[in-house]
């Protein structure tokens, strides 16, 4: 909460572009599967933020691995440049955010039964406390790639997702670590 520190960010090509208003959530890495083929690196470092700390300026396209989160890029170069948690929520992308939008229930539950495949290795980046019985209720984080912002060097992250996906040459020693999906992280 204390001093606000804005940072800003976008794609390669600058059509997309972000703000980020005071401290982050957490930072972590990913190794999943997913993670891997979107952005054809061989982890997904990313800074998850209240979606209300964020806006977004310019045009997305977005993919769903799975119906619960949307991975959106920009449309003419095709950066990732941040997830969403879209769960109950309309799949269409705003072009800003910074107000939680009303949410319409759904509550469909998705069966991911593929424990290896792509589709059920990017369902975790998002909190997992959400109130139980909340179909409403989308996850209120949005998840920015690290590599997204303007500067280097703005964050140190303290976990790691699907390790068991991670390149052997990585080394992460002071890292918490999880298997497949992370647990609560404070
Ligand atoms: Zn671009
Ligand atoms: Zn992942």
């Amino acid at each position: 909460m204390a001093g606000t520190r804005i940072l800003t960010g976008g794609c390669a090509c600058g059509q997309l572009t972000f703000e980020t208003h005071g401290e982050p959530k957490r930072v972590g890495l990913c190794h999943c599967m997913t993670c891997r083929k979107i952005s054809g690196a061989a982890f997904n470092a990313f800074v998850i933020y209240p979606v209300e700390q964020v806006t977004i300026t310019g045009e997305t396209k977005g993919w769903s691995a799975t119906p619960d989160s949307e991975r959106c890029f920009c449309p003419v170069c095709g950066s990732q440049v941040f997830d969403r948690d879209v769960r109950a929520s309309d799949p269409k992308v705003d072009t800003t955010f910074g107000i939680n939008p009303m949410l319409s229930s759904s509550g469909g539950a998705s069966s991911d039964a593929d424990p290896e495949g792509h589709v059920s290795e990017n369902r975790d980046h998002f909190s997992l406390a959400r109130p139980a019985g909340s179909a409403r209720c989308a996850s209120d984080e949005i998840e920015i790639k690290l590599g997204a912002f303007d500067d280097p060097n703005l964050f140190t992250p303290t976990y790691e997702a699907w390790t068991k996906r991670r390149e052997h040459w990585l080394c992460t020693p002071d890292l918490k670590s999880f298997p497949e999906n992370r647990g609560e992280v404070a």
